[in-house]
């Protein structure tokens, strides 16, 4: 990422977190109201008026994700490559829980974002149509389907051509008994290219069973989705902007 190469410090890291709208600095005294704040001590403000103190980063982000601002850029970077949450956690030296709470954060927000949902079903659809958008179906006609081929990987059935999509993938918790019938390993040959890089890599990560619950199907599926659409570089400022 380019614009993480000119970034040093955190001092930088917070200074472009403001500016892309990400970290919201109040100056202001949560306590009297008073503009006339000053830093103190690391991450404080002090009220030149009451006299009270104040953590710079209470309601911000930097609140319920305790991180420094150069470290949080580097894990939202490497999310955005699609990387795993273990590794990420190993090389930049934080708990896995604070990836994941990052991750699970980006999610919630990118959900509400491309698909306007709060929360995901333990049966849903996505249909992607030529033009590689996305959507995002709960109803799932699976008395229809049931009669069509399809190939399943883990828990996804994959469709092809079905409506207007070029590709249907359905998310269920339970295995659907009906959709096994028909399942084969799809001739993908047929569709487009960037579709066909697009299934394959999260196919890959989901058959390896690193990706089991539908949040990280989900997740999984819009990331590779905008990598194949945009490049990862997108992908990062996508995350930034979901966090605003
Ligand atoms: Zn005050």
């Amino acid at each position: 990422m380019e614009i993480l190469k000119k970034i040093k410090d955190d001092k930088q890291a917070e200074q472009f977190l403001i500016e892309i709208g990400v970290l919201k600095l109040k100056d202001e005294c949560p306590y009297c109201g008073s503009n006339e704040v000053y830093s103190i001590r690391r991450n404080h403000f002090k009220c030149k008026v009451c006299r009270r103190e104040w953590s710079k980063y209470n309601d911000s982000i930097f609140k319920d994700i305790r991180i420094k601002p150069l470290i949080f850029l580097k894990i939202i970077e490497e999310l955005s490559k699609g990387r795993l949450i273990k590794r990420i956690a190993e090389d930049l030296e934080v708990s896995y829980n604070t990836v994941l709470k990052i991750k699970k954060l980006i999610l919630k927000r990118l959900l509400k974002k491309v698909f306007n949902i709060d929360d995901l079903k333990p049966l849903f659809s996505i249909g992607i149509k030529g033009d590689l958008s996305l959507e995002y179906n709960e109803e799932v006609n699976i008395e229809e389907l049931s009669k069509i081929k399809n190939e399943k990987v883990a828990r996804l059935y994959i469709f092809k051509n079905y409506y207007n999509y070029d590709l249907y993938i359905v998310f269920s918790e339970k295995p659907i008994k009906l959709f096994e019938k028909f399942s084969i390993k799809l001739d993908l040959n047929d569709i487009r290219k960037e579709l066909k890089v697009l299934l394959k890599n999260f196919s890959e990560k989901i058959s390896k069973g690193k990706i089991t619950n539908a949040n990280s199907v989900l997740f999984t599926i819009v990331q590779n989705h905008y990598i194949a659409h945009n490049g990862s570089d997108k992908l990062f400022y996508l995350f930034l902007e979901a966090l605003k």
